[in-house]
């Protein structure tokens, strides 16, 4: 079972959740504990939480044009291909912006003189190690300056091969853009996590339809909750979310997260909360 948590928005409590739920099932469940890759390739913190001993990081990289100035014609079909205007042909000059290029490869395979080859530009890294628990942690790292998570995100998933009934936990970047959606692709169910507030239900929103557009199953987790926020209920009702878990919003809590303690440590009756909830997100899915 491949579950991933996401949220509209960054500051909502995807990672409290998504590290507590994993050791949650390193604790309780009789499976193997769970694969957990964090997604948020730009600002990566579940180390922070789950504390893995990492080993060498393996280096990600993208295939980057060069062009050979002796064949190229100045035609200006590479710059015309280019989506993402990381090529321009100015008179006789062909220059390459590497850090706009995605290394999508069009350039080269359009290049009507054979005239582009490509050479490798790293973008970041990948890290893998475990944790006291057993719990097999990955995630990757993607250097200051590049744009591009989406590369180190699929790389990510390549390498997740979990054994017979073990779960991946997938901590997804925040927002509901391209990294989003290259993180939570494939999952068997979605975790939202929001908070009862206008800014919370409109950022929920928008990961609903993420979800919707994917035709991932999603449920929601309500964090911060203090007191009801009947937009927010009416909203899962009408659309079919069922509300996993209500974190009440609670001082102890906030302390304990900020000194990088997770839910479970501060209050470690909810090992059996997310245990429970996984169960019934099995259920519902089988
Ligand atoms: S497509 Fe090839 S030949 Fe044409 S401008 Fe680009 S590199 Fe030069
Ligand atoms: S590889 Fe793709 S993104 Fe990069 S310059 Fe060529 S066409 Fe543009």
């Amino acid at each position: 079972m491949r579950i991933a948590v996401a949220s509209g928005k960054g500051g909502t409590g995807k990672t409290t959740i998504a590290t507590s739920l994993a050791l949650s099932l390193a604790s309780e469940s009789p499976a193997p504990p769970p694969i957990f890759v964090d997604c948020d390739v730009e600002a990566p913190n579940a180390h922070l939480f789950l504390k893995p001993r990492l080993e060498q990081g393996q280096p990600v990289g993208i295939m980057i044009p060069v062009v050979d100035e002796a064949r190229c014609t100045y035609c200006g079909k590479c710059a015309e291909v280019c989506a993402y205007h990381a090529i321009a042909v100015l008179g006789q000059k062909t220059l390459i912006f590497p850090q706009l290029c995605h290394g999508c490869g069009s350039c080269t395979a359009l290049c009507p003189e054979g005239a582009i080859s490509e050479k490798p530009d790293p973008i970041g890294v990948i890290e893998c190690g475990t944790t006291l628990e057993g719990i097999d942690f990955r995630r990757g790292l993607l250097d200051i300056g590049k744009p591009m998570a989406v590369p180190i995100i699929r790389e990510l998933q390549k390498l997740i091969e979990p054994l017979p009934g073990q779960a991946v936990i997938l901590d997804a970047p925040p927002g509901t853009s391209c990294p989003v959606v290259a993180a939570i692709r494939g999952a068997d169910y979605l975790i939202l996590v929001t908070e009862p507030t206008p800014f919370g239900l409109h950022d929920l929103r928008l990961a609903v339809q993420v979800a919707r557009e994917l035709n991932i199953p999603a449920g929601v987790i309500v964090n911060r909750e203090n007191g009801s926020y009947l937009e927010l209920e009416a909203f899962c009702r009408s659309n079919g979310l069922p509300i996993l878990m209500r974190i009440p919003f609670e001082r102890a809590i906030a302390e304990g997260i900020a000194q990088g303690k997770t839910l479970v440590e501060i209050h470690p009756e909810y090992a059996a909360a997310f245990w429970i909830m996984f169960r019934q997100i099995t259920d519902s899915q089988s």
